[in-house]
């Protein structure tokens, strides 16, 4: 065994009888002339699609819908739609990342002249905005005639008088194409509250409000497809029934396909990639989810563009347990990517991320990207709603092969869905509240540049070409080390880290 007195490459830890997960790994710091801010984390999730930021969202049904998908990608990272659904319930997702504009509401409510002022107060009870565009027949498919805000029904006390009655219209319009800025210098200008955008037919295709005006934040690093629309990425299961799925999500513009299995290599999974690889040449597809050099290989050879990596280590996943195989994460990471890095195709670590040093952990084992499930199920972006647990602020969270995410649907992932006795191998759970994407996202990033910083690396490639070469040294950690790593012999710790 190749010997150093100070720290050990990644190729001489990896190559042990024992499996490694993040914990049990530590980098070994090195010299570094440059800020934090000077750290580029611009990055690769397939062979094709770019991305400022390494971060993707998990395929779950407590994680990514729409918002969180629009959100990963306005923030620099991509977010993966879930399956368990329809599939026309997961094509309109894509439609509405797709036609996502910052600032603009594409799907604006609208309501018939002849709607009373009582549904204009329901809307605003409902959903909290009370400026309605009126058009001909109360849909997006006839003319814009008018507008109805606050102002126009402050003092009616008949709450049963007809729209057409109260409607302003003489209305401050935009056509199709306006951008953001100077949509919102019409708004200063004219001060008007909303700024309807119509189409030649002076239909309404949009909606800009005054009260995002300052909301409005610029996101220069948002993944974009070359039509400037926002990237997102929908997982299919390897099943016949699905190929009608892919088809669909092709039409509807998703940039990326997951094929969603817990154990990746199989016969199942080479067909489905073979299929869509023969029919949609154009779209890449990420494979997975494997952990092995010989599955790698396999996957790679039949032309996958990206690899997802991760059996067990998931915070909701029983599969070791249960199942008795996989492998320990950060070992299954160096050990795929070596792989992958003949091919050039970029691997994804996914699962176990619960800190920013697991991130950083990942991409210094070879990982070009990381996804997460649990560390962004507690943020507003994800679906559900928020509840309280012993004065503690929770969002629902669960595994796809917990009993109650596979009744819906997620047991096509487990291969499981024909089978009357299901076997768990995940389970259901809750997480803290995390805030928004937009405060946490640049949270994980500004955390990241620090610990870049402190390995002597700029950019992901060149921390990749350290460990490749051995520059960057690990040692394996005691596990009073561990403890010693951690807040210890303190009366009271406030353990707001990450
Ligand atoms: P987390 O980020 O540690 O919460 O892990 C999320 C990852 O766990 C997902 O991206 C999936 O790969 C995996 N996963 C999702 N549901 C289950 C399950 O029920 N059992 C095992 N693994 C799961």
């Amino acid at each position: 065994m190749p010997m150093s007195t100070d720290g050990f490459t990644a190729e001489t830890v990896f190559n042990q009888i024992i499996g490694y997960t993040y914990n049990d790994l530590i980098l070994l710091p090195r010299y570094f002339d440059f800020e934090a801010g000077d750290v580029e984390l611009k990055t690769r999730l397939t062979k094709n699609i770019s991305m400022q930021l390494p971060f993707v969202s998990s395929p779950m049904d407590t994680v990514t819908e729409e918002r969180m998908a629009i959100y990963m990608a306005l923030l620099g990272g991509i977010g993966i739609l879930h399956y368990n659904n329809k599939i026309d319930e997961q094509v309109e997702m894509v439609r509405k990342v797709k036609r996502f504009e910052n600032g603009f509401i594409n799907e604006p409510v609208v309501l018939s002249p002849n709607h009373r002022i009582q549904d204009i107060l329901d809307i605003k009870k409902k959903s909290g905005f009370s400026g309605i565009p009126i058009t001909e027949d109360g849909t997006t498919n006839t003319k814009l005639i008018g507008i109805v805000t606050g102002r126009d029904i402050d003092f009616e006390k008949d709450v049963n008088k007809k729209l057409k009655e109260v409607m302003t219209t003489e209305l401050v319009t935009a056509k199709v194409g306006i951008n953001l800025s100077d949509a919102n210098n019409i708004l200063k200008t004219k001060k008007v509250g909303k700024l309807p955008i119509v189409d030649n037919e002076g239909k309404l295709r949009a909606l800009v409000a005054r009260t995002d005006l300052l909301k409005n934040r610029d996101f220069p690093l948002a993944t974009k497809d070359k039509n400037k629309q926002l990237r997102v990425g929908a997982a299919v299961s390897t099943r016949e029934e699905d190929k009608e799925r892919v088809e669909e999500l092709y039409k509807s513009g998703v940039d990326v396909l997951v094929i969603d299995s817990a154990q990746g290599y199989n016969k199942y999974q080479i067909d489905a990639l073979r299929y869509i690889k023969r029919k949609y040449p154009d779209i890449d597809v990420i494979c997975g989810n494997i952990v092995t050099e010989e599955q790698a290989e396999g996957l790679l050879k039949e032309g996958a563009d990206g690899l997802r990596i991760g059996m067990g280590p998931g915070s909701i996943c029983t599969t070791q347990e249960t199942m008795a195989s996989g492998r320990p994460q950060a070992t299954a990471v160096y050990h795929t990517a070596k792989v992958a890095y003949n091919y050039n195709v970029p691997v994804i670590a996914d699962g176990g991320i619960s800190v920013i040093g697991h991130i950083m952990k990942a991409l210094s084992f070879g990982a070009e990207s990381v996804m997460m499930g649990g560390l962004l199920a507690g943020t507003i972006e994800s679906p559900g709603e928020y509840v309280y647990k012993d004065g503690m602020r929770l969002k629902k969270y669960r595994g796809m092969a917990s009993l109650d995410a596979m009744k819906e649907g997620g047991a096509k992932r487990y291969f499981a869905d024909n089978e009357s006795i299901k076997v768990s191998q995940g389970v259901s759970g809750a997480v803290t509240d995390r805030g928004g994407l937009s405060d946490f996202i640049p949270y994980l990033s500004q955390g990241l540049k620090h610990a870049f910083q402190d390995v002597g690396a700029r950019c992901i490639p060149e921390l990749r070409d350290f460990m490749r070469s051995g520059k960057l040294k690990l040692q394996v950690r005691s596990a009073s080390s561990i403890k010693e790593g951690g807040v210890h012999d303190l009366y009271l710790a406030d353990k707001t880290f990450l």
